[in-house]
């Protein structure tokens, strides 16, 4: 280990359930600030629902395990004591793999707000917002900094916007709110090579060497900035494996055949999530 203490996000244990289904069946993770994690995995290995779990989402049950923020003096804060805007204050980010719009509310109002609560943790609803000149300030600058036109600010949050769009308003809110960790869940889908290669110098720059981040990804591209300390894979609800740089390499190369036959049990248990998952679309298919 070595190295001075640092805050850590810590998560041991996690089984999540939706909708009755178990998705995640014992996650253990370890990010600390100034790190990169690599999150790689199949399509429905659960992924989002670990990212969703974490920011505490309602419709994704915790029904066992713990995840605590973990200070460096070793103060703990139970996160699945808190409500989701209390993650949010308490420095816990996450970017929506599918982003919700919010129409008639403007990118900038909604990020005034944010920035308002996440620095001002104790601030009751109704009470003063940041001021806006200093707002308009800060949003202008970081808007310049990530090669973003400032009328895209003026939009109503994700309406209508393209998926490459809806990227780029997460990077400035995560640009904005500059919180402790963060999990980008494919912040790259729907991006072309250009618009990657932005996205990742623009997460190295935001993230250095204060944020604790996750990068949910399929390529190696958005890593390209971002050398992950570690990179995990997930497979049927827990992560199997993990390792290095090299690894989020070979699976972008390869997929994942070689994990599924390393950890035929959890290859089971993903052909067991995808059978139950067909089952209980069958009564409404044609
Ligand atoms: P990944 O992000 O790795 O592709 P997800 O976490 O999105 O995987 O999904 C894992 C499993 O959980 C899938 O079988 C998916 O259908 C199911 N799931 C996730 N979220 C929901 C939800 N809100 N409602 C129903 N099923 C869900
Ligand atoms: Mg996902």
């Amino acid at each position: 280990m070595g190295g001075e203490a640092k805050e850590q996000l810590v998560i041991r244990g996690l089984h999540v359930a939706v909708e009755g289904q178990e998705i995640l069946k014992g996650v253990d993770l370890t990010i600390g600030r100034g790190e990169v994690h690599a999150l790689m995995g199949p399509n429905g290995s659960g992924k989002s629902t670990l990212g969703y779990a974490i920011m505490g989402h309602p419709s994704y049950e915790v029904t066992a395990g713990t995840i605590h923020l973990v200070a460096a003096d070793g103060g703990r804060r139970d996160l699945l004591a808190m409500e989701p805007d209390e993650r949010a204050r308490a420095g816990v980010f996450l970017a929506f793999q599918r982003p919700m719009s919010i129409p008639g509310v403007r990118l900038a109002d909604f990020l005034r707000h944010a920035v308002t609560n996440v620095r001002n943790p104790d601030r009751k609803e109704g009470e003063e917002l940041m001021p806006m000149k200093e707002f308009r300030g800060e949003l202008k600058a970081k808007m310049a900094e990530l090669s973003m036109d400032p009328e895209f600010s003026r939009r109503y949050v994700n309406d209508g916007f393209s998926g490459g769009e809806m990227k780029r308003a997460e990077i400035l809110q995560l640009a904005m709110l500059r919180p402790k960790f963060a999990i980008l869940d494919e912040t790259d889908s729907g991006l072309d090579a250009d618009a990657v290669r932005l996205a990742s110098e623009s997460i190295a720059r935001i993230g250095g060497a204060e944020m604790g981040i996750l990068v949910i990804t399929h390529h190696e591209q958005l890593l390209e900035h971002n050398v992950p300390l570690q990179t995990h894979v997930m497979l049927g609800g827990r992560i199997v494996e993990s390792g290095g740089p090299e690894l989020a390499a070979e699976l972008h190369k390869r997929g994942y055949e070689r994990i599924r036959s390393a950890y035929p049990e959890a290859a089971a248990v993903e052909r067991a999530m995808q059978d139950e998952k067909r089952a209980a679309a069958e009564p409404t298919a044609v």
